[in-house]
């Protein structure tokens, strides 16, 4: 079965518009985003607001049906990032140009190299967003609404 229109709704609210994982605002972007299950469903996860965020397409395709990856710094295979209960400021911290994710724990690191995070495009184009103006930081619900 497929997510209700107004879960769907009450997801992307919760989640400021904003990838989970990457924190693109969608409004800044020509992709619609999509609606992870963040334990998939193939493995049991549900089909419930405290198992759903909002991810950008590419984070979504890179992470797949993985729950866990790889710390490059360990070889270790740990968690990946759980949007709903994990904090991302825990995790991830941005560098001083906002332009790459820097991983501050194993499962920040893992998960910044599974869904490519700093992939060479998302890099430009944050460089390009601090160009002209735009705060990351910024509320942009009211373009996405
Ligand atoms: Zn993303």
């Amino acid at each position: 079965m497929g997510i209700s229109q107004r879960l769907q709704e009450l997801v992307r609210k919760r989640d400021g518009y904003r990838c989970a994982y990457c924190r693109t605002p969608e409004a800044l972007t020509v992709t619609v985003f999509e609606i992870d299950h963040i334990i998939p469903k193939s493995q049991g996860g549900e089909t419930h607001e405290s198992n759903l965020c909002l991810a950008c397409p590419t984070c979504n395709r890179y992470k797949g049906i993985s729950k866990t990856a790889m710390d490059p710094e360990s070889g270790e295979e740990v968690p990946l990032f759980h949007p709903r209960q994990d904090r991302w400021e825990d995790h991830f911290a941005w560098n001083h140009e906002k332009t790459l994710i820097e991983g501050l724990t194993p499962t920040g690191r893992a998960t910044i190299e599974k869904l490519k995070m700093n992939r060479l495009q998302m890099v430009r184009i944050r460089g390009l967003w601090r160009k002209i103006g735009i705060d990351l930081d910024a509320s942009f619900s009211d373009l996405s609404e």
